[in-house]
């Protein structure tokens, strides 16, 4: 079986999730990943309130206990980081510090799924063509956002809310013809910055393509682009690992040669 590299997946830390962390990691491990990175939810905001969370502010010590609890009965070749999927900082940049600065933390997912102006992208109208164009203006807005406060180690998921305008019936996503400029930008900026972005592999099994999407992945590359995580966004035991080595082919197929896994925030990088 291919050793397999997930950056990305849930536990019953997360509030969308109720796989306990044991068996999450275990059905990983068994699903032939031995790289493996936590990335529970630290939301900063509610996603329906827009309130601010202070459980966000506990998430990195609850994150090390569930580690702790079960270090014992890991495999020994599994090589299992704590991470998180941070989302939202740029409202509360004060916490920046404070949030990522857990000397246990090795890995940070930076995200955005909540806006002040409707809250998560799941509940925006896709159905109006006139609030769809705005959906996609925030969402840019907020992504840039999030990569000058350059508080993350990989940008999540760029793209991914095509999948809520699928569920709506309109097959509309981040496209360099649309929104190429501002997609540019963005990738330059994390490219600056030194960070990087992930492909998220979710979208292969759901239909939506990977996240982003090929055009944005070369254009990564083009750019100078070389850290790129891998991920599989699972929720559930049964999606663990799901798609990953279909995203790895993608990588390939848009010129990557390498995946990066990290160590303290510092990425080193894996052939595929
Ligand atoms: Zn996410
Ligand atoms: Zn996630």
């Amino acid at each position: 079986m291919a050793v397999l590299t997930d950056y990305h997946f849930h536990t019953e830390l997360s509030h969308d999730s109720v796989a306990p962390y044991y068996d999450m990691v275990m059905a990983e491990y068994n699903a032939g990943v031995r790289r493996l990175c936590t990335t529970d939810h630290c939301d900063v905001i509610h996603w329906q309130t827009r309130e601010f969370l202070p459980e966000c502010r506990t998430l990195a010590r609850r994150e090390l206990e569930a580690y702790q609890a079960v270090r014992d009965r890991l495999p020994p070749d599994l090589e299992l980081r704590m991470g998180m999927e941070l989302a939202e900082l740029f409202h509360y940049p004060e916490l920046t510090e404070e949030l990522t600065s857990p000397p246990w933390l090795d890995y940070i997912l930076g995200s955005a799924h909540v806006t002040m102006e409707f809250g998560d992208y799941s509940l925006a109208d896709y159905a109006d063509p006139s609030q769809r164009e705005r959906i996609y203006d925030i969402y840019l807005r907020d992504l840039q956002r999030a990569a000058d406060l350059n508080y993350f180690d990989a940008m999540a998921h760029i793209g991914y809310i095509r999948r809520y305008a699928m569920r709506a019936g309109v097959d509309m996503g981040l496209t360099l013809a649309r929104h190429g400029e501002r997609i540019e930008h963005l990738l330059r900026t994390i490219i600056q910055n030194g960070r990087g972005i992930e492909i998220n592999c979710s979208g292969l099994r759901d239909g939506c393509g990977p996240f982003p999407s090929e055009e944005i992945l070369r254009l990564y590359k083009s750019l100078g682009g070389e850290i790129v995580t891998i991920g599989s966004d699972a929720h559930r035991p049964q999606d663990a690992a799901k798609c990953l080595a279909r995203g790895q082919e993608v990588l390939k197929a848009c010129g990557f040669r390498y995946i990066a896994a990290f160590t303290k925030h510092k990425p080193s990088f894996i052939p595929i």
